[in-house]
């Protein structure tokens, strides 16, 4: 069964969409075009996406959301979501390109 193609928040154009972006070396395979992205205007540190999907979103030094890569891999798909569904700011997406 396919994954639902959006989760959360629809991506600002233009805007930066965490305060850290760049892969890792040595993760693992992604699927192709997902993305977890956080909007730093939403964000508030309350630190439930580090906590749940901490491969995938480390605290900056103030606290808030960190995006580690960009792309999530496929074994961090389900992760991603509840890290998406659990932020109280609503400040993460999931989009699929
Ligand atoms: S759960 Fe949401 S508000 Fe809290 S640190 Fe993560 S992105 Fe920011």
């Amino acid at each position: 069964m396919a994954d639902p193609p959006v989760v959360g928040l629809p991506p600002v154009d233009g805007a930066p969409l965490s305060r850290r972006a760049g892969a890792k070396e040595g993760r693992p395979a992604s699927v192709p075009g997902m993305r977890i992205l956080i909007d730093p205007e939403r964000c508030t540190g309350h630190g439930r996406c580090y906590s749940l999907a901490p491969a995938l979103v480390e605290a900056d030094d103030q606290g808030h959301g960190s995006v580690i890569g960009s792309v999530v891999p496929d074994d961090q798909l389900a992760a991603a979501r509840t890290a998406a569904s659990n932020c109280p700011e609503q400040a993460i997406s999931l989009v699929e390109d």
